[in-house]
C-alpha cells in the first residue's frame, strides 16, 4: 500500500510490539510513513498467551499453513471435552497453529528494522503530549500515535475510556523438557467446557514447539471469575498435573470496544478491546486492526469498516452468551452438537475460523 501523500517528519509513534503494533508499524512503513516503535520489554512476546492462531489470520501473521518449524506447529484436529464426553473436530487441512510469540516478534522486529522503523525496545510510554508522547527514556515527537499497548493499555486509560468487558485468564506454562504433552495425551489442542467451573468460558491445552500451555479464561462479569484460581487448580488436579511443575501466569483479554479513533490517537488490538469475548482469541483481531488503523492513517479518506464489524459481531455473540439458559446446554451438549455437520460448520465459521 502506498500513502496517498508522503508524510513528513516523525510521522507515527507505535506503542507496543505485540501483533497489533508490529503489523501497524510494518503497514505504515511500507506505506511511506516514518515510524518509531516503542516497546517496554527488551524481549517482547513473553506475555501470557496460548499463542493459538486460527487459519483465517495466518496470512496476516506471515504463516504459510505448512512447514512447521522450531517456532510454529499446525493442527488439523481440536478436541472438545464437556461433562457429557469428548468430541474431535477434524478437518482435511490444518486450521489452528500455535506459535512461539517471542520468536515471532523477534523475526518481525528484524524485518521492521530492515525497513527503516526506529525500534526502541525497553522503552515505556508514560504519557501523551501535545506533539507526541513522553516515555521513560524521554519525549518522542510524532504527529500520530497508534496505541497497541495491550489489554491494560495506558493510552486507553489516558484517553479516559472505560475498560469495558474483559476476560480473566490463568495459564500454566510448561516447558518442553517435561514432555508433558505426551504424558497427558495432549497431542492436539483441546478445550474443556465446564459451566459449573468456568461459566461460559473454558479451559484449554495448547501444545506448541515450546511445550504445553494449560489455561482457562472466563468473563470478568461471570460469577466464575471470583473463583477462577481454585477452579483452575481443581481442573489441573483432574488432569493429574501438579501446578508446581510449570509457571503460573495470569492476564486479561480486552473485549470492550469503545471506538478506535480519537483525534491523533488510534487504538488497535486489545487496547481497542477487540478480542473475542467468546473464545478469548485476540491475536487475529490484533493483526487485522493493526493493519486497519495504519491504513486509516495512510489514506486520510479511508474509514475502516472491518473494525466496527468485528466489534459488533463480538457484542452479538457475547450477548447471546448472557443467557445461560441457552449457552449452558449448548456448551454441555457440544460433543453431540458437533457431530451434526451443519452445526459444526456454523460453530466453526463463527468461533474458530
Ligand atoms: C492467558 C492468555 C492466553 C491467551 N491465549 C490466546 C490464544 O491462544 N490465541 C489468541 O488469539 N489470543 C490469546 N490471548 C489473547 C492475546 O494474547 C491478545 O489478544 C493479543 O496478544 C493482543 O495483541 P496486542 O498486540 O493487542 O497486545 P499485546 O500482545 O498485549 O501487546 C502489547 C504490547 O505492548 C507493550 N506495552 C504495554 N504497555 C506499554 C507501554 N506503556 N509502553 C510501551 N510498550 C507497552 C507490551 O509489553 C506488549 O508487548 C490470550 C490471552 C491470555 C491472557
Amino acid at each position: 500500500m502506498r500513502a496517498s501523500t508522503k508524510m513528513r517528519g516523525a510521522d507515527v509513534l507505535v506503542v507496543g510490539a505485540g501483533p497489533a503494533g508490529l503489523v501497524a508499524a510494518e503497514t505504515l512503513v511500507r506505506g511511506g510513513a516514518r515510524v518509531t516503535l516503542v516497546e517496554r520489554h527488551a524481549f517482547p512476546g513473553g506475555k501470557a498467551c496460548g499463542g493459538g492462531i486460527t487459519s483465517g489470520a495466518w496470512a496476516a501473521a506471515g504463516l504459510g499453513g505448512t512447514g512447521a518449524n522450531s517456532s510454529v506447529r499446525y493442527f488439523d484436529t481440536l478436541e472438545v471435552h464437556t461433562p457429557l464426553g469428548r468430541a474431535e473436530v477434524r478437518r482435511a487441512a490444518p486450521f489452528l497453529a500455535t506459535v512461539d510469540r517471542r520468536a515471532w516478534a523477534a523475526a518481525r522486529i528484524e524485518v521492521l528494522r530492515d525497513l527503516g522503523v526506529d525500534v526502541r525496545l525497553g522503552v515505556r510510554l508514560t504519557g501523551l503530549a501535545d506533539k507526541g508522547a513522553t516515555t521513560d527514556a524521554g519525549a518522542i515527537a510524532a504527529g500520530r500515535i497508534v496505541a497497541a499497548d495491550g489489554s491494560a493499555s495506558r493510552v486507553r486509560r489516558l484517553l479516559d475510556l472505560p475498560v469495558g468487558l474483559v476476560l480473566r485468564a490463568l495459564q500454566l506454562r510448561i516447558g518442553r523438557e517435561l514432555d508433558v504433552a505426551s504424558k497427558l495425551g495432549c497431542k492436539n489442542p483441546a478445550i474443556w467446557f465446564s459451566p459449573r467451573a468456568f461459566g461460559s468460558g473454558y479451559a484449554w491445552a495448547f501444545p506448541s514447539t515450546q511445550g504445553l500451555r494449560l489455561g482457562c479464561g472466563v468473563s470478568s462479569r461471570s460469577p466464575a471469575a471470583s473463583r477462577l484460581k481454585p477452579a483452575f487448580l481443581a481442573w489441573l488436579d483432574g488432569l493429574g498435573w501438579d501446578p508446581a511443575r510449570g509457571r503460573l501466569e495470569s492476564g486479561t483479554i480486552a473485549c470492550g470496544y469503545a471506538g478506535h479513533r480519537f483525534g491523533r490517537v488510534s487504538l488497535a488490538g486489545d487496547a481497542a478491546g477487540l478480542a473475542s469475548p467468546v473464545t478469548g482469541e485476540g491475536i487475529a483481531a490484533a493483526l487485522a486492526s493493526g493493519a486497519e488503523v495504519a491504513r486509516e492513517i495512510l489514506e486520510p479518506g479511508y474509514s475502516s469498516t472491518i473494525i466496527p464489524r468485528l466489534a459488533a459481531r463480538h457484542r452479538r455473540t457475547h450477548d447471546a452468551l448472557l443467557f445461560p439458559a441457552l449457552s449452558t446446554p449448548a456448551l454441555v451438549l457440544a460433543p453431540l452438537l458437533l457431530r451434526v455437520p451443519r452445526v459444526r460448520e456454523a460453530a466453526f465459521g463463527r468461533y474458530v475460523l
